[in-house]
Parts: C-alpha cells; structure tokens; sequence
C-alpha cells in the first residue's frame, strides 16, 4: 500500500487544564479557560486548511487528548465535529476517542457525547490511593472514577479506558495493590498502566531532586509491573502493547495507527503530525496558535502543513526506519510484521539485522516468527535495551 492510500487518524490536542499535576510534562496551561472558545475557532480552521489538499481517501481514528479534553463544552465538540465530518470521510466504523477527568464526567455531559459520536472514553484513574493522588495534584478521589464509571456506562459507552500509574515516591507493592483491586473492579474494556517518569521541570521531579521525596525504586518498579500484568491476564484482559491490556477486540485503533508508524495529523497547539512524508509540531502556546491561525487562507500550504506548524523535517528512510521498530517492538503481541516491514524498505527484518536478532532471539529477549518479530515474555521488562539494540545503529 503506497504510503497516502493508508486511512488516515486525526489527533487534536486541548491544552488547558484547572491545575498542573505534579508530574505532567505535557503541553497543557492552567488559567487559559477563557482561550476555550477562540482556540474551538482556530481548531475548526486549521482541520479546513489542512483537509484542503489531504490525499488520504479515508479516516479512520480520532482522538481527543491533552489537556484536558473535557474541559470542552458538548456544543464545543460538535462544532469540532460537524467540521470535522464535512471536511473528512470518515470510516464507517471511526473510533472517537476522548481523553477526560473523572471529575467533569456527569452523566448528561457523556450522553451528549455519546450522542455526537464519541465511542471511547479514556478516563485518567491514576491511583486508588488517596496520598498518591494528593502526591500527583490530582483533582480527584476514587469515589469520582467509581461515579465517572457509572456514568459512562449508563451513557453507553461500551470502549471504556482507565489509566494508571504505579510507582510513585514511596509507594510500595502493598500500596499498589488496592489500585490494582479498584481498577479491576471497575472492569474497563481497556487497561493503560505506566511507570511514574520523572520528567525535567516537573514538581515531583525537583522534590525528588531536592531529596523531599524517595526516588523510586527499578526493582519495586519492576515488581508491581509484575504483579499488575498478572492480575489483568487472571481477569481475562490480554496485554497487546508494553504498556496496554484490552479485552474483546477493545484495543486502541488509534495509539495503534502510531505504534504501526502510519500517517496521523496533530491539530492544536503543542501537537504533532507525521504524514505526507513529514514529521511536524505546531506551536505551543495556545494565544500564538490562535493568532496564527487568524486570517489565514485555506489551501495555501502543502499537506500537512498550516501557518500553526513551527517545525517540520523530511522523514529520512533512517528516521523511518528507527520510528517502525521503536514503534513496533512496542506490540507485544503483534510486533513488526516482516511482510510489511518488507514491502516499506525493500529487505526483510530478519536479514537486515542477523546478529541482534540471533543473539537476542538465543536469550529468549525475542521471538522470531515466519511474519513478525516480536518480544519474548523475558524481554517485557528490558524493552528499552532491547529496541536500542537494533536502533543504535541506524543512528550511527
Ligand atoms: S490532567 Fe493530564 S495534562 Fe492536565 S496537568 Fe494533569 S497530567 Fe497534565
């Protein structure tokens, strides 16, 4: 399939939220809210220039993210919406998704939203713990994710993602464990679990520096990843992704559009795009997005560029080449499929990197399959080392 024949995904980024988490390294701006209903204007403007000269035939995938995208009013997302569907073809079978905070969900809201579309809700839990979630800044406690639970069900949605984090300063298995307990509880169609990353500038980041807090532990780490990853398979959720579990087909059709390396547009300020042969991020700050979308003409960029993009670079067949196998490694089930790892760079994955793939395929840090390579169970947990093995040297 030639590159723009792929049905494309559509990511737009919300980047407001009520309060900065502590350890959130996103895009996002508190006491912007009054931006909201400009940057809903500048957001429609940007889907029309881009969808002018857009090659894709198809859309399959949208996703809401942030931010905080249920900052937005219903009537706000229609509008996103209604543009979106006169300026797209959309599949007829489109994942709407919606990243949200437990604490905006009422049950009118989420039937609104169901009503306009949205198909999948992806509500950030984070923990059962009351001091971790105060640890985190967090909004709210586990009574609002049981409440946005019951809502969300009651509204319909039946594609239902929970988010969580283990391994924050001084939590312990013990302390991770009730986490586990609520949110299976709660059976979600869709598990999103990570490890706490310590990110640069963030608050959490700087007590942990400043010796405030306990710097979290790889081995306890390693533990709870552990742990958790055997109680979802105990309840039947089958893991797809180093950090994603579903049951049914629920994957995310979306995040699998990245991990598979395919094209999306990113709309919205501080988001990102590879599409056209391009990799590109817009502007960050929302009252910039804004003013450069103001006034400005549709069509008179190259897809996908807008007058909101501040960078872009030429994919390079070493860059793609890296992102498909970063990506890729990432599918725990599905891995890199050899015939299409093929069909995009003219050789097959197995003969282009021999040694790696034997030595680590000896270690069972792999699994060799006629059409896919993919990690073994005992690599799950050295992921990183592992993709470096093969994408080190395509950097070189
Ligand atoms: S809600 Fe999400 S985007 Fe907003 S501050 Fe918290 S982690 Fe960051």
């Amino acid at each position: 399939m030639q590159f723009d024949e792929a049905p494309l995904s559509i990511y737009l980024h919300i980047p407001f939220c009520h309060v900065r988490c502590g350890y959130c390294a996103f895009n996002t701006y508190t006491d912007l809210d009054d931006l909201i209903p400009a940057y809903v204007n500048a957001l429609r403007h940007e889907l029309e220039i881009i969808a002018a000269n857009n090659p894709h035939q198809e859309t399959h995938t949208l996703y809401f993210g942030g931010g905080t995208p249920s900052l937005l009013t219903a009537h706000q997302f229609e509008r996103l919406l209604l543009t979106i569907s006169r300026e797209f073809k959309l599949s007829d079978d489109m994942e709407i998704s919606l990243e949200a905070n437990p604490d905006d969900l009422s049950f009118e809201y989420l039937r609104d939203l169901r009503a306009l579309g949205c198909n999948r809700l992806s509500i950030g839990m984070q923990s059962a713990n009351a001091d971790i979630l105060h640890l985190y800044d967090r909004r709210h406690d586990l009574q609002k994710v049981s409440d946005a639970v019951a809502a969300a069900r009651k509204a319909q949605f039946e594609n239902l993602n929970l988010d969580v984090i283990f391994g924050a300063p001084g939590e312990a298995l013990a302390d991770w464990r009730p986490t586990v307990d609520a949110l299976m509880a709660f059976a979600p169609d869709h598990v999103s679990m990570y490890g706490l990353e310590l990110k640069g500038g963030t608050d959490l980041r700087q007590r942990v520096d400043r010796g405030e807090l306990p710097r979290p532990d790889d081995d306890v780490f390693a533990d709870m990843y552990e742990y958790a990853a055997e109680v979802f398979e105990r309840h039947g959720y089958v893991q797809y992704e180093i950090s994603n579990w579903r049951r049914d087909a629920k994957q995310c059709r979306h995040n699998l559009q990245y991990w598979r390396n395919l094209p999306y547009i990113g709309l919205g300020a501080g988001a990102h795009g590879f599409a056209g042969g391009l990799r590109y991020s817009t502007i960050t700050a929302p009252q910039r997005y804004i003013a450069a979308l103001a006034d400005s003409a549709a069509g008179a960029l190259e897809f996908p560029l807008t007058p909101a993009v501040a960078k872009h670079r030429v994919v390079s067949r070493a860059d793609d080449l890296y992102e498909t196998i970063m990506m890729g490694l990432r599918l725990t089930r599905e891995g890199i499929n050899r015939s299409r790892f093929s069909a995009r760079f003219g050789q097959d994955f197995v003969a282009m990197f021999p040694e790696a793939v034997e030595r680590l395929g000896a270690l069972g840090l792999i699994h060799v399959g006629e059409d896919r390579v993919r990690l073994g169970s005992a690599g799950r947990l050295l992921s990183n080392g592992i993709i470096r093995e093969f994408v080190d040297g395509i950097m070189a």
